[in-house]
């Protein structure tokens, strides 16, 4: 989301007039002025130390953010605003439309921050809702198909079948000879009846001679189509599995922010649906296209010098359907873009009812959901419906359009065979080949479909395709071996930058200590382990591994080193066994079945009919929670890694077999530096050291004891967890 805009040359020049050596750091525009009323010509402008408003080129307010208070964006109903406020007053400073509201949360707080000390700028990754060009709301991907124009579609094409460029020029050729020989063919058919039938000139033998010849002609046609065929299907499911497999890469290498943003739904449609679509469009418009062109203009030609008026008359018309083609070129294409979001959308909810179909049965909300999907659903099959009505009429009127030049051909051809300036083989020919400049140009008439189609979908594709990873890795990777001591260097971290979950941490953790990671629900516990994991990036401040920044480890070594034990298990479809290797794929069975035992889980594993064969469903539904999560620890295991990190990773298993894994992990994290979070304060217990977060920050850190004693955060956390239990054992005993 752009907060540094550049200003218009006018206010520009009034602003540098006033302010010449003013380093502009934030530059946002505002939309209403103070009546309410629509205004176009604000602007916020702030340097590290001052604020501006500008209004009609003119600057109309300036503030010091150090002295005159703090900014707030506040959201207000269809509007927000932006106050600026201290002890003893608020004032507007702006008013703006909800386009505009995430940019103002951004600048707000990096205008905050200035007045805090800070030198950093707050960045924005998030995408804009809006055009920045023309304004309009753009339909779910980060570019207006409006501004784009068709150049860039054409070369993302191009870039699409590039690998295959030697495969559709074959096919083109092909398509060509075949196009050849039904021209050679008209052109012997008239011979035929010209030179043999009208004089009566042969005999059985010339008669037979012609039939073998056209049958022969027919026969080449016909293998020609077919080989054709084969290689545009062969090369149609080369290019959609080219496009899914880049998608798929794309979306596993992306980070999860980027996946936050999108339902799984949403970017299944677009590995299936749209890969689809473009292979349809290139097998069915490119692969014939090229050929289709160059035979029209051959066909054509002959057609000029066999009667040149008359060759005219058969295009009289197709001005007519040019016309209806480009008229509503971009209704069919606005048309496709709506279907598309909303198939998104049916795919999104199905999706979500299959992967939650447990907690639907168990509230009994089957109704309520079919009822959903079914408005879904309905609401889809309009669209649909009413964009086939619309290609239903126009498709037949454009081949109307198209061939209705045949009807003058057989008029002014009859008269000219009647005059005696045509002969019947000529109209017989003339007639073949005004069939071969139709079809393509009647086939043509789907361009406008299969484009809009096209377009919505490399649109779409390229929306992931084109997306960078917030994730910035640094140019040179290195492979680290990881003894893991770990330092957060003022890191500063929230989902939307402007919304801190975590600020300014600083912790060094040493190789082989547990750190104990507290705070109530929505501090920011995960968020923390999130960072260390590199699923997201830092806004400020550094992740240090052995003294190496985390953005500069490569992936693969990191990954390898790293274990991780979640509070929700996810198990893969498909066997015990192939869930723990997963970690490690070439483990073999033994250390598969060692790891299980460490973790607890060869007991249960052998107990299942097809043990480590068993196949577990996704997220692994035939199994207890504790049993999955036995299954989890045992893939950290079996990784050997050098960080552990545990999130919740005892929660679903009752107290005996926690006590049992917790003695696992106890063995476990011997040696490697350990993150744990923990409801139960009491399992982390024998942790080195444990922090707690508060209001964004790291509040306390220390051992057990130590914040026992201080009587913090920590102290009152312990305690009420302490009364719960006491109580629970009183409810208990009085049962
Ligand atoms: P904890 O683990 O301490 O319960 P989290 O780290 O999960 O807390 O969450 C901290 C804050 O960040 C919460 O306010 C939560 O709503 C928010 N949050 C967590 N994950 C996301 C996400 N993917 N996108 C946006 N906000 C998130």
């Amino acid at each position: 989301m752009n907060l540094q805009y550049t200003l218009p040359e006018p206010e520009r020049l009034a602003f540098e007039h006033n302010h010449p050596k003013v380093h502009i750091v934030y530059c946002i525009p505002f939309d209403i002025g103070e009546d309410g009323n629509w205004c176009g010509d604000g602007w916020i402008i702030a340097s590290e130390t001052n604020v501006f408003v500008m209004k009609n080129k003119q600057i109309v307010y300036e503030t010091d953010i150090q002295n005159d208070g703090e900014f707030e964006c506040l959201k207000m109903d269809g509007c927000g605003v932006l106050i600026q406020k201290n002890e003893s007053q608020e004032k507007i400073i702006a008013r703006f439309s909800m386009r505009h509201l995430s940019r103002f949360y951004y600048v707000s707080r990096g205008i905050n921050l200035f007045a805090k000390n800070r030198t950093d700028v707050v960045e924005s990754n998030e995408r804009e809702k809006i055009c920045p060009t023309c304004g309009r709301v753009l339909p779910g991907t980060s570019e207006c198909p409006k501004c784009t124009g068709n150049g860039r579609f054409l070369k993302r094409i191009w870039l699409l079948m590039r690998p295959y460029k030697w495969k559709f020029l074959m096919i083109s050729l092909l398509m060509l000879a075949s196009s050849g020989i039904s021209i050679y063919q008209a052109q012997f058919q008239r011979q035929f009846i010209d030179d043999v039938l009208i004089p009566k000139s042969g005999g059985i033998k010339e008669v037979l001679l012609f039939g073998v010849i056209m049958l022969l002609i027919s026969v080449t046609g016909l293998l020609s189509t077919i080989i054709k065929n084969r290689w545009t299907t062969v090369l149609g499911s080369k290019i959609s599995m080219n496009i899914r497999e880049k998608l798929y890469s794309k979306i596993q290498a992306l980070s999860l922010s980027f996946v936050d943003k999108r339902s799984a739904g949403e970017l299944m449609n677009r590995i299936t649906g749209d890969s689809i679509h473009i292979r349809e469009f290139m097998e069915q418009v490119f692969s014939g296209l090229v050929s289709q062109i160059v035979t029209m203009v051959f066909v054509f030609i002959i057609m000029l010098i066999i009667n040149w008026k008359l060759a005219l008359l058969t295009l009289a018309l197709i001005p007519v359907a040019a016309f209806i083609s480009v008229s509503i070129k971009t209704r069919i294409r606005r048309i496709f873009r709506r279907q598309r979001r909303f198939d998104d959308i049916s795919n999104n909810r199905l999706q979500d009812t299959l992967s939650g179909i447990r907690v639907v049965k168990s509230f009994g909300k089957e109704e309520m959901e079919i009822e959903r999907f079914l408005k879904i659903n309905k609401e889809f099959a309009e669209i649909q419906a009413f964009n086939e009505k619309f290609w239903a009429t126009y498709f037949p009127l454009i081949t109307f359009s198209v061939g209705a030049g045949v009807h003058l051909i057989s008029y002014f051809g009859g008269l000219g065979v009647l005059s005696g300036t045509f002969t019947i083989g000529q109209l017989t020919q003339f007639s073949a080949y005004a069939g071969m400049l139709y079809a393509p140009i009647s086939r043509m008439s789907f361009l406008p479909r299969m484009i809009a189609r096209a377009v919505t979908s490399v649109e779409r594709i390229y929306d992931v395709l084109d997306e960078e990873s917030d994730i910035q890795l640094e140019e040179s990777l290195v492979d680290l071996k990881i003894s893991g001591d770990i330092c957060f260097n003022g890191v500063t971290f929230g989902y939307h930058s402007y919304e801190p979950v975590l600020e300014e941490i600083n912790l060094q953790v040493k190789q082989g200590e547990m750190i104990g990671i507290v705070g109530s629900s929505g501090a920011g516990k995960s968020t923390l382990i999130n960072l260390i994991m590199r699923l997201y990036t830092p806004d400020s401040g550094d992740i240090l591994i052995d003294g190496v920044n985390l953005k500069k480890i490569n992936a693969d070594s990191l990954y390898s080193q790293i274990g991780v034990v979640l509070q929700e298990t996810f198990l893969f479809s498909g066997s015990i066994f192939e869930n723990i290797r997963f970690s490690k794929p070439d483990a073999t069975l033994e250390e598969i079945i060692q790891a299980a035992k460490i973790a607890g889980a060869h007991d249960f594993i052998c107990k299942l009919p097809d043990g480590y064969n068993t196949y577990v469903g996704e997220s692994g539904n035939t199994l207890s929670g504790g049993e999955r999560q036995r299954i989890a620890i045992a893939r950290a295991i079996l990784g050997d890694p050098r960080i552990l990190i545990l999130d919740e990773a005892t929660s679903s298993l009752d107290t005996e077999t926690e006590y049992q894994i917790q003695e696992a992990l106890g063995r476990l994290i011997k040696g490697r530096t350990t993150f744990a979070i923990a409801h139960r304060l009491s399992t982390l217990r024998n942790a080195d050291r444990i922090m707690v977060i508060d209001n964004q920050q790291c509040a306390e850190i220390g051992t057990h004891e130590e914040l026992l004693q201080k009587r913090g955060i920590y102290y009152h956390l312990v305690t009420a967890q302490l009364e719960l239990k006491s109580k629970e054992t009183k409810l208990t005993n009085k049962d």
